[in-house]
């Protein structure tokens, strides 16, 4: 016992897939070939080198081409990340640019690659956006493919594991996790990654628990280690003692049961005790996850983000490109309503096919609605795109970034043009297109009363309302200890908000992280929010929540916390509070935040 107690050993990682999962570890060799050598060469050396290299993206393309070919049917969804895969191959920032480094410095493919994925590693660092710098992942996946090729180290096949296992790597390209028997993978550990990378993204499609950025589990663990996965807390134990074991075993049950429990009835109406109803819908960033839009419950699609279309690519997506996937978005969600939020991109934001400005300060620079007011024909194209995919369903256009009257005013005259050309065009279009404003700029929730007059509805963008507010970069891991939901002041601006929108006739929707968190239901709620937008798989204990409360406690708790002048005493309170009456749903934080 006490030699089997000196083995163990306790991590915590980012959980992105809830569920326990106790099993044998496999650790799957995905570690970087790290030795390449340069080499200068003579210029018949270099034509030569130049060829292989051209070989090597061409052999590269054949084996994710046979990758996409065999992916199961479970798993069609994602064939569009070994698409970007293939397009990066051919990307000029790798492909061009290796080229380039191999003649001009006449240097070996291999070293070339490598100078070439540096340069662009640089260029993703200053990229705000989480989502998209995190993207560079998949620049890097398509580089140690290439690498492998060059170097003539092969990857061994992950399609033929047979045992139940929890596969333990440093991380996991998509065409591996696509490889896969999701019947076989008990869950997912990597040393790398974040909420936004693939292997999180694929196991939360798969439903298979996960957890990432656990930085050294490969240095731990050994095929054949028995390990206990936490995907709720992010925890994972590996040689634990038997007496663990159980306790995990009981752990898993009680989870299962719950999660059993609680999609089953993801279906019904979030309302409350007492007869009031509050929207629960879904916030997407890329296609992948439409099924899981409706398979836990959500009423539509609160916030779709559309800067994915932007990425990958060479050239613009062209009007064609942008309306194909809004229409498919709006007719596979029809006809619960689809919103989607116009370009949210800028400053420091990264898109091959616009050429950007360098900012100091990119998070106050040219982003989103200010960028697409400067950038007109770059908006029209989305906005003509969006109001003909509107003839698919019920669709509404939301414009990010709304500091002031004149934004929106002006965002809405581009509308009114591209609505006319589409008419003269005699292309079809829907004409009577709700249009909202994120509220996530200060000015705008002071003015919120003002901007009700010239809008359908607000969504409240807490995750930038909170960066914006409380003067903390949401990227600085430095100051994120200052990122506080439950801030009286945030508390207050959301109230102000709410408020003015009803009194202007408008609905109110929040569609930042903080609408997902299921321990701040009874204080959305309270707030009178009349939607709430999150990740689709916070949806059904979000319902469940909600079906547990009754209008009348949440107001009071609202009354009561509105009272104190630091998060600190809202904590506590709602831990005295709450956590007695929602015991099971505490025991299951959907999300980091846990009082
Ligand atoms: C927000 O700011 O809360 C929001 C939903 O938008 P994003 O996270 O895309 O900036
Ligand atoms: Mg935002």
């Amino acid at each position: 016992m006490k030699r089997e107690a000196d083995n163990v050993k306790i991590l915590k990682g980012v959980p992105v897939f809830p569920g326990i999962a106790i099993g044998k570890a496999l650790h799957i060799d995905r570690r970087k070939i790290k030795v390449v050598y340069e080499y200068l060469m003579n210029d018949e050396q270099v034509a030569a080198e130049i060829v292989r290299f051209k070989e090597a993206v061409e052999q590269a393309q054949l084996a994710l081409l046979a990758i996409k070919e065999e992916i199961p049917e479970e798993l069609r969804d994602h064939c569009s990340i070994i698409d970007s895969h293939l397009l990066i191959l051919k990307d000029k920032m790798l492909y061009d640019q290796t080229l380039r480094i191999i003649a001009e410095e006449k240097i070996n493919a291999e070293w070339a690659l490598k100078k070439a994925l540096k340069e662009s590693q640089a260029i993703f660092e200053r990229i705000q956006d989480e989502y998209i710098r995190n993207r560079f992942h998949d620049v890097e996946f398509v580089t140690e493919r290439l690498l492998r090729v060059l170097t003539g180290h092969s990857l061994e096949s992950l399609a033929d594991i047979e045992d139940n296992v929890i596969i333990v790597a440093h991380d996991l390209s998509p065409a591996d996790t696509t490889q896969m028997k999701p019947d076989r993978i008990m869950a997912f550990l990597t040393d790398m990654g974040g909420r936004t990378s693939h292997t999180a993204i694929i196991a939360r499609s798969l439903g298979i628990p996960a957890v990432v950025g656990l930085e050294t589990i490969t240095g731990v663990v050994s095929s054949g280690d028995q390990i206990i996965v936490d995907g709720v807390t992010g925890t994972v134990i590996v040689n634990p003692p038997e007496e663990t074991i159980q306790e995990y075993r009981q752990r898993q049950s009680r989870y299962e049961d719950y999660r059993i429990q609680t999609v089953k009835y993801g279906h019904l109406q979030a309302e409350t005790i007492d007869g009031y109803q509050i929207k629960i819908k879904a916030n997407v960033e890329f296609l992948d996850e439409l099924p899981s839009v409706l398979e836990y419950g959500a009423e539509g699609i609160g916030l779709l983000r559309t800067e994915f279309l932007y990425l990958n690519r060479d050239e613009l997506p062209t009007e064609e490109i942008l309306f194909n996937a809004y229409s498919e978005v709006v007719e596979r969600i029809a006809p619960n309503p689809v919103t989607i939020r116009t370009l949210d991109i800028g400053g420091d934001k990264f898109a091959s096919s616009i050429k950007w400005v360098s900012e100091s300060n990119p998070a106050l620079g040219l982003r989103a609605i200010r960028f697409c007011l400067r950038e007109k024909d770059i908006f029209k194209v989305q906005l003509r795109a969006l109001l003909r995919a509107g003839c698919f369903g019920d669709l509404r256009i939301m414009f990010p970034m709304i500091s002031g009257k004149q934004e929106i005013v002006d965002a809405k005259r581009i509308l009114e043009e591209a609505c006319e050309e589409l008419y003269r065009e005699g292309i079809p279009y829907k004409e009577s297109v709700k249009i909202g404003a994120m509220i996530e700029v200060p000015t705008a929730a002071a003015i919120a009363d003002i901007l009700a007059e010239e809008v359908d509805f607000f969504s409240i963008g807490t995750n930038d309302l909170i960066q914006y507010s409380l003067a903390i970069d949401r990227i600085n891991e430095h100051v994120a200890h200052l990122y506080e939901p439950l801030h009286p002041g945030v508390l207050r601006m959301i109230k102000q908000v709410v408020e003015a929108g009803h009194r202007g006739g408008v609905e109110v929707a929040m569609c930042g992280e903080m609408a997902g968190e299921a321990s701040y239901m009874p204080i959305l709620l309270g707030l009178g929010l009349d939607e709430l937008s999150m990740n689709p798989l916070s949806v059904p204990q979000a319902k469940r929540i909600i079906r547990m409360s009754t209008m009348e406690e949440a107001n009071e708790v609202v009354n009561d916390i509105l009272q104190f002048s630091t998060a600190d005493e809202i904590h506590a309170y709602l831990k005295t509070k709450w956590a007695k009456r929602f015991t099971e749903e505490f025991l299951w934080p959907s999300s980091q935040f846990t009082l």
